[in-house]
């Protein structure tokens, strides 16, 4: 991406990010395993969108693909910034688009900074790339920090990683996200690895940030009790396929979809006494052995004959879609 497209303003009347019929294929032994299967997904500026699923379902890679990431897979579909379609640049086009458009917040802060490296040069580090000199660079990146309650930024720049908390590393590591002032922040269980504690304080700094910047925000998580707290909207990923996509208030008071009901019952809820925790029967299919039809069945309790052999459309519900041939059954007949 040259200079000219980077300072083009992100057009006001397209979604911040547009991604249709997304695929991501992976070399594997017997040639190629499909790992995501026609993805759509939109998100608005200022929006929040949670991807979730059960490990393995493919929201992570799909988060890492929309940056390509992993240059071992051949990723096809449309993602567009702005309108703009991004999955055609170059290597150099994309890394002026990482940071500078879009910021990624990754799960594990350790492995994701260098511990030979200053926090300073660490946050900085995405404007010297693109050229701002070092000392301004280092000025912003200790501005960030404080932005993100780091006590005495400025000082802390010349820290080590290992001289930080967890919870501090994370702030670091959204600090490297925010500091290029992108316009979408894609954070990948950016609290997997805290403890219940800091995630709040994480959880809550997210939440700030992205508001008061009017940032779009694309969480990957497989914790609902996350999503309640946060997004706007929520994206249901099973198989490498998305089967619901509602507002976040009907997707938690009625989900559709009959895995997305798994899903929330199995959440944790202190308000209700169980006595067995409620989870879903059976184990998500081998990406290389995907079932017919629809690719739940073999562990929906409401199958109906024609799952096991026909793939559903998508069918508009209210507060979103999904993929189900009973719910299209259902609004057939409303
Ligand atoms: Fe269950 Fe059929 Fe709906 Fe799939 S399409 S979720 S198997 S009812």
């Amino acid at each position: 991406m040259n200079t000219t497209d980077r300072e083009r303003p992100i057009e006001s009347d397209a979604p911040l990010l547009e991604v249709r019929g997304l695929t991501i294929d992976a070399p594997s032994a017997g040639g190629t395993t499909r790992l995501v299967d026609g993805v759509d997904l939109a998100v608005s500026a200022g929006e929040r969108v949670a991807l979730v699923g059960e490990s393995g379902s493919g929201k992570s890679v799909t988060a890492r693909a929309l940056m390509r990431l992993d240059p071992n897979l051949t990723i096809s579909g449309s993602v567009r910034l702005g309108g703009t379609e991004i999955l055609d640049r170059t290597e150099k086009e994309l890394n002026e688009i990482r940071g500078s458009r879009i910021g990624m917040v990754f799960q594990d802060p350790m492995s994701a900074l260098d511990p030979l490296q200053t926090i300073g040069a660490q946050v900085s580090e995405p404007l010297r790339l693109r050229g701002v000199r070092k000392k301004d660079a280092l000025r912003r990146a200790a501005a960030v920090l404080d932005e993100l309650g780091v006590a005495q930024a400025t000082t802390r720049l010349r820290a080590y990683p290992h001289e930080f908390s967890g919870g501090m590393r994370q702030r670091v590591v959204l600090a490297m996200a925010l500091v290029g002032e992108p316009n979408l922040l894609i954070a990948d269980e950016p609290t997997t690895a805290l403890d219940v504690r800091v995630q709040q304080q994480v959880l809550r700094l997210l939440d700030r940030v992205t508001t008061e910047r009017g940032l779009g925000l694309l969480l990957i998580t497989h914790d609902l009790g996350v999503v309640a707290g946060i997004a706007d909207r929520v994206a249901v990923m099973y198989s490498g396929r998305v089967v619901e996509v509602r507002d976040v208030t009907p997707m938690f008071a009625s989900p559709e979809h009959p895995y997305s009901r798994g899903l929330l019952a199995a959440v944790p809820r202190l308000d209700v006494r169980r006595r067995v925790m409620t989870t879903i029967a059976g184990t998500p299919p081998s990406l290389s052995a995907r079932p017919a039809g629809c690719t739940f069945h073999p562990r929906c309790p409401v199958a109906l004959p024609q799952c096991a052999d026909d793939a559903p459309e998508t069918t508009a519900i209210p507060g979103g879609t999904v993929d189900c041939h009973l719910s299209a059954q259902r609004v057939s007949v409303r």
